[in-house]
């Protein structure tokens, strides 16, 4: 590795400083979370000095809540704490599925979404999962915060659409209403740890009938960034989410997609198998929403 700073501020004030400090002096710095990339990447392709800021001691970003409307989830929150709350695997258990997709038990201790998010993969399991769900990033900055709906944030391969000085503080997420649920489904070669060939994340409404009211449907790995894919959920509402209607939405999954080829898949297989993802994925999520 090359030669690091490395501060792990008290407060979102003492870190918005420090990184418009650097800011104005023309240094850089950058955000460490869970670390499970940014480490990787120190010690290969990102070798260039500068302060590395730790946000793990910052109570903003540590704080996990779950209210009769939405849900917070803060940018230094590990996967692992994540997924064992009882209350997000009930109200969101595709979300909590890709987030135990990620790695290992170990990389799950330090691993956030917020980092899986701000890392910019186009694989990057949660994110369809995020998109899915609604979320919006809290963004802070030295001139207040905002919010930035999930879909808006990857804005190419490996970047963000953060600003300089900005950093993501946490996620809000609306919490879902009785009958409304999501799932995530990934294909990847082996059966585990490995990249996403194709994922799927999809949240589905339905009513008493069993009709579907309302969807999001998001995909990844198969497009330069994660995508929501507002022709998918089209597809879906209005029927009961019926053979014809999850073929319709998987379809437009592979029409929305532009992949790539690579050693883990063709372009014409990613198309394929993202089709299948989304069918599989919606009929999950269905039968989750009518036992809810
Ligand atoms: C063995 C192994 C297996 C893995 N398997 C998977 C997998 O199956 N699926 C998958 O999607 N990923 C996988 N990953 C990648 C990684 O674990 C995830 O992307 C993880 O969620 C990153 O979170 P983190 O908190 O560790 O991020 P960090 O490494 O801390 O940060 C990642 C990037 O985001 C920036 N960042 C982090 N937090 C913020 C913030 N709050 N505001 C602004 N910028 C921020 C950092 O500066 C850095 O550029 C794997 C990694 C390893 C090492």
């Amino acid at each position: 590795m090359g030669a690091y700073a490395y501060l792990a501020p008290q407060s979102v004030q003492e870190a918005l400083s420090v990184l418009d400090d650097h800011l104005k002096r023309g240094e850089r710095a950058q955000i460490l979370s869970g670390g499970t990339d940014l480490l990787v990447q120190m010690r290969s392709v990102d070798k260039t000095p500068r302060l590395i800021l730790d946000i793990k001691q910052l109570a903003e970003a540590n704080r996990l809540e779950v209210t009769d409307q939405s849900i917070y989830i803060g940018a230094a929150v590990p996967s692992a704490l994540m997924t064992e709350n009882v209350d997000l695997q009930a109200l969101l258990p595709g979300l909590m599925e890709a987030a135990d997709l990620i790695g290992s038990t170990q990389i799950q201790g330090r691993a956030t979404i917020c980092g899986n998010l701000c890392n910019a993969s186009p694989a990057g399991d949660s994110i369809p999962a995020m998109i899915a769900a609604g979320a919006q990033c809290e963004i802070a900055s030295e001139s207040g915060t905002r919010l930035l709906a999930v879909e808006d944030f990857v804005v190419g391969v490996g970047k963000n659409a953060l600003l300089p000085g900005e950093f993501v503080l946490g996620l809000t997420i609306p919490r879902p209403a009785a009958r409304q649920k999501d799932a995530y489904l990934r294909f990847i070669p082996r059966t585990e740890m490995d990249i996403a060939v194709a994922g799927c994340g999809v949240s589905v409404s339905v009513d008493a009938a069993g009709q579907c009211t309302a969807a999001r449907v998001a995909i990844g790995a198969v497009a330069p960034t994660p995508r929501l894919v507002p022709e998918a959920a089209a597809a879906l509402v209005g029927t009961t989410l019926d053979e014809a209607a999850l073929a319709a939405a998987g379809a437009a999954c592979t029409a929305a997609s532009s992949p790539i080829t690579d050693k883990r898949g063709t372009v014409e297989y990613r198309r394929k198998v993202i089709a299948v993802l989304c069918r599989r994925a919606v009929a999950i999520a269905k039968q989750r929403a009518i036992g809810a």
